[in-house]
């Protein structure tokens, strides 16, 4: 008997936004059409990011995150792959995309370089790319921020040598897709994946911290993670604030059990603590003190709340520099 997968409240992303980016110009959002016989649709070849834009009422100000951080990461993907992400710096396409759009609500921006040429192949060469850059409202949290139970999944991450892992490629998000629908049916938030040799590796969609005692630790970035902007935000704020060093080093499965406080991070995600793995408490089985106050303190800086860190944030309506 099939079970209905039922999305917890607010977590679907409203109808995107009516202009989007492709290569080089504005469009209407219906005009950006794509064949269905486009290499990207049978093979998942390309790779995408995802942005946050946050609006501010009081500056009436929307601040795009680490939109210069996230373009970095997706010119690293596209070499992996081969290919050319040929804007020189697409910060400014995605600050006149949100402006066209007249988005004065939190947003989340979708790039996208993908094999659009027809061939039948299945190759990463020789092949025509797309660059677009779409948008959509995010009228709710993506996952509970209260905190989430956590199940260990049956999926693992694919290895480095099956699957380039620090490139955020279209086709690798099958098994992430999976062990979220497993984690579901089972009545569970979310899945942790181990990788291939049963070390703790991440999350569906965002990057894992564990605090036992006093030290904070997370998968090292060749444990087959995505290195996640969110997990670099947060290593920084606990070093600024906390005067805490986060130790990357291989976890095991038992520390999930055994750990004080957890959190996953990730731009979709933000930061939500887990309050149970396995169906065992992590720590008191409530949110973190810490992972609170690292939830609160990246949101402010986020929409510049927070006089520190503007580095991390372009202002979208305020004339660029
Ligand atoms: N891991 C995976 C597999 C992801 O898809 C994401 C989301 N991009 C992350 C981690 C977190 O990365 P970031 O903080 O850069 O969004």
């Amino acid at each position: 008997m099939s079970q209905q997968l039922v999305e917890p409240e607010g977590m679907a992303f409203g109808t995107p936004y009516p202009w989007v980016f492709v290569d080089g110009a504005f469009v209407p959002a219906e005009e950006a059409r794509l064949s269905v016989l486009a290499n990207v649709v049978s093979y998942g070849t390309g790779t995408f990011d995802g942005i946050r834009a946050y609006w501010n009422a009081a500056h009436q100000e929307l601040y795009l995150l680490e939109a210069a951080a996230h373009y970095e990461r997706m010119r690293r993907s596209a070499r992996i792959l081969g290919l050319d992400l040929a804007v020189a710096d697409p910060v400014p396409a995605t600050v006149e995309l949100l402006r066209r759009n007249g988005v004065r609500r939190d947003a989340y921006v979708r790039p996208l370089l993908f094999l659009a040429g027809e061939q039948l192949a299945v190759r990463m060469h020789d092949s025509e790319t797309r660059f677009c850059v779409a948008a959509t409202p995010v009228p709710g949290d993506y996952i509970d921020p209260r905190g989430v139970r956590c199940m260990v999944s049956s999926w693992r991450r694919a290895s480095d040598v099956a699957m380039p892992n620090r490139a955020k490629v279209i086709g690798s998000y099958v098994g992430p897709a999976l062990a979220k629908s497993e984690a579901i049916r089972n009545g569970f938030d979310e899945a942790i994946l181990l990788t291939g040799d049963g070390y703790v590796a991440e999350a569906t969609t965002s990057n894992i911290l564990i605090r036992t005692g006093t030290e904070w630790a997370t998968p090292p970035v060749t444990d087959d993670i995505l290195e996640g902007i969110t997990r670099r935000q947060i290593m920084d704020l606990l070093g600024e604030r906390f005067g805490l060093v986060v130790t990357e080093r291989r976890i095991q499965r038992s520390e999930l059990y055994a750990c004080d406080e957890a959190l996953l991070c990730g731009t979709a995600a933000v930061v939500v603590p887990v309050v149970e793995v396995d169906g065992r408490p992590v720590g008191v089985g409530g949110p973190g003190e810490t992972t609170v106050a690292l939830q609160r303190g990246l949101q402010a800086i986020a929409r510049r709340e927070d006089h520190r860190h503007h580095e991390w944030t372009t202002p979208v309506y305020e004339e660029l520099t």
